[in-house]
């Protein structure tokens, strides 16, 4: 028997969804009642899809933040390639957001005619949502200062247990870089033990993976059903936003960089990447591209292996450009969507978290959906808004990591230059 692969099965499942619902949405034009039967299957199923999500977000984001941090390593050469390595990944990743973060402000795709579009996109209620708004807006500084209080939560059990995830996150960052100071057999079985528990949930998370098929034809198809096409104008301006701020950032943040301080010609950077760009954008997996990124800088562009073999597999694992963009587009295209009043702080929680998070999210297809639920529930909005990405997400994901995978590149060409290394594409000077 043949098996299509998932992105081809969720492409399908997008297509059924999308006639099946509109069939639905027809039917009840007519008699109301009709489509009461399907909208609550859809909806079961839906939840049942979210909550397998859901259920995963804890260990998994603790572990991967644990078990990238602690493949930094002690030794001083290690320490100091890993300082400049980490401080590229993050300025890079909050360029990549900053970058979201303006044009989903100039674009606005949650808001239609300049009413919030969460009705066309049949979300709740801005009175349902109010109340959870009010835990988190709140005026001015005291918001930014709640948002440093709660990176260093009292306690960590019930942190987690909210879904208090930035408190977890900086917890992980911690743990993971004092784990790797502490004396060794300690420090091995430690290590171990978190890969471990990282390989466990990345195994729990491909087989939850198996059912977005069926999870996205539930989720598509109860919006369509209930909306029609109404739903589909914000939607599409949410993607070309998305596309907008990726294509700029690999177009023009990342040649400047690998112009000015790289000192190469960002043209050759484009040309040595092609294959693993190619796989990225196929596989919608920068862990799955690893061993062919690697393989295009040290060949096509000539760095030492030294270099690839420590930038890139860490690039992979916690450096997510891409991710982080469209973690903050698309959290605050939900904002937008419910009518949230998108403060200062608001706003700043969504960088701050998406950063973060992109740092923890795995190399797998569709893996910010996770983190995106993080950034949710931080700022208080239901988790039904992910629902509506999903219509997107598979297309984004594939571009999204292809730019995850270059910046990768970039980093490791960037390091190697500042090691002294002359690559194949360095800058006559
Ligand atoms: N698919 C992405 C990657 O592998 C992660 C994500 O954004 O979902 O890089």
């Amino acid at each position: 028997m043949i098996r299509l692969q998932l992105h081809w099965q969720i492409l399908i499942a997008i297509g059924l969804a999308i006639a099946v619902g509109l069939g639905i949405n027809l039917l009840s034009q007519n008699n109301p009642a009709s489509a009461a039967p399907f909208l609550s299957t859809f909806s079961f199923v839906g939840t049942l899809f979210l909550n397998a999500l859901k259920m995963i977000i804890v260990p998994l984001i603790l572990s991967s933040i644990i078990s990238g941090i602690s493949t930094l390593g002690s030794s001083n050469d290690l320490r100091r390639l890993g300082g400049k390595t980490l401080g590229f990944y993050l300025a890079s990743s909050l360029f990549a957001i900053l970058m979201g973060l303006f044009l989903v402000n100039i674009i606005q795709p949650g808001i239609i005619n300049g009413e919030p579009a969460g009705e066309r996109l049949n979300l709740s209620s801005q009175e349902e949502v109010g109340a959870n708004l009010d835990k988190i807006e709140g005026r001015g500084t005291g918001d930014v200062a709640a948002v440093f209080h709660r990176m260093l939560p009292p306690n960590i059990v019930q942190a987690a247990a909210e879904g208090q995830m930035l408190g977890l996150i900086c917890f992980g960052l911690l743990f993971g870089f004092f784990m790797t100071r502490i004396a060794s057999p300690m420090r091995e079985t430690l290590v171990n033990f978190w890969q471990g528990v990282f390989e466990t949930m990345m195994g729990i998370t491909l087989f939850i993976m198996k059912f977005t098929p069926i999870g996205v034809f539930a989720l598509v198809a109860n919006t369509v059903a209930s909306t029609g096409f109404k739903a589909f104008v914000p939607v599409l301006t949410f993607f070309f936003t998305v596309v907008l701020a990726l294509a700029a950032h690999t177009f023009i943040t990342m040649p400047l960089i690998l112009k000015f301080l790289a000192k190469v010609n960002p043209v050759g950077q484009y040309r040595g990447m092609t294959p693993a760009l190619l796989t990225a954008f196929s596989t919608a997996s920068s862990s799955g591209t690893l061993p062919i990124t690697m393989e295009c800088m040290e060949k096509n562009v000539g760095l030492s292996n030294r270099t690839v073999s420590f930038v890139l597999p860490l690039g992979a694992t916690i450096n997510m450009d891409g991710t982080a963009l469209y973690e903050c587009v698309a959290a605050m295209f939900i904002a937008q969507a419910y009518g949230l009043d998108l403060t200062l702080a608001t706003q700043f929680t969504i960088v701050t978290i998406a950063l973060l998070t992109s740092i923890g999210v795995a190399g797998i297809p569709s893996a910010s959906l996770v983190a995106i639920a993080v950034i949710l529930s931080a700022i208080g909005l239901p988790l039904e808004g992910i629902g509506m990405l999903l219509v997107t997400d598979r297309i984004l994901d594939m571009m999204r990591t292809a730019v995850n995978v270059f910046s990768d590149s970039c980093c490791a060409t960037f390091i190697a230059r500042s090691e002294g290394e002359t690559t194949q594409i360095a800058a006559k000077s």
